[in-house]
């Protein structure tokens, strides 16, 4: 599945939605994140990038949005070259699997969707043969669901001291994808707890691993997850319209 193109005109029609889109949400960002004590600038929107083609992508960028995640490796080095931005702003957000990571090691700024000790020591080994070290988050499967990915909240610390082992990969925060709900309010339960787990784990003082992102809250729920501690919100549809699958 890939992104598809769009002519002149409907790039045009697209980049005039986007401005509306962004425009909204950036204030419903600052509106939350102030009603939750912390200033507009403390919360960062990341914008989901799969299916979205790189003008659309590099538009986005080129006013305002700093972070873009792709979920897919290959649809990411696909792109790779075209985007516009720092690749430390370049988060990958998907299932990863160990095969895959050689490929991306180097290329972003941070893998956000760790969530074993096997996966984190592959990053660290490629890490470590270019020489450097990869920001990461572990994934929570906060709603401990069969069908997610993310580790149980019940196994988080223990993977946390065994990650935190490892030199070439360094421990930022935690990142969630909620069950879903009937409505987002009955996502902030979930949200809660992650935000108590961060809390947790940021009061023991691990060696090697800060807990300065919580990233959480999509199109559906971003307002409800700045609203329990969210400082990244991962957001894809909403700001670049319904995601149309090509292949
Ligand atoms: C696609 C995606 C999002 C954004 O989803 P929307 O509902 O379109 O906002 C967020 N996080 C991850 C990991 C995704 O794959």
């Amino acid at each position: 599945m890939m992104e598809r193109s769009y002519d002149e005109a409907e790039l045009l029609e697209k980049f005039k939605d986007f401005d509306e889109n962004y425009k909204v949400i950036q204030n419903n960002i600052a509106e939350a994140a102030i009603k939750s004590g912390r200033s507009p600038d403390d919360v960062h929107l990341l914008a989901a990038t799969k299916t979205v083609p790189c003008e659309l992508i590099n538009y986005a960028t080129a006013h305002g949005v700093q972070f873009i995640g792709e979920n897919k490796a290959q649809e990411l080095l696909s792109k790779y070259d075209q985007y516009q931005l720092p690749k430390e702003n370049i988060h990958f957000i998907g299932h990863l699997q160990t095969n895959k990571v050689a490929s991306i090691v180097g290329k972003v700024g941070m893998i956000q969707s760790v969530d074993s000790l096997k996966l984190a020591k592959e990053i660290n080994k490629r890490s470590q043969a270019l020489d450097l070290t990869t920001n990461i988050l572990i994934e929570v499967n906060i709603g401990e669901e069969a069908s997610k990915s993310g580790t149980m909240a019940n196994q988080l610390e223990e993977l946390i001291g065994e990650i935190s082992q490892l030199p070439c990969v360094k421990i930022q925060g935690l990142m969630t994808i909620p069950p879903i709900t009937d409505t987002p309010n009955e996502a902030r339960k979930f949200f809660s707890n992650i935000c108590n787990l961060s809390v947790d784990i940021r009061s023991k003082n691990i060696d090697n691993v800060n807990m300065d992102i919580l990233s959480m809250g999509m199109s559906a729920d971003y307002v409800e997850a700045i609203l329990e501690g969210a400082n990244m919100v991962r957001i894809g549809s909403l700001l670049f319209g319904k995601r149309i699958y090509v292949n």
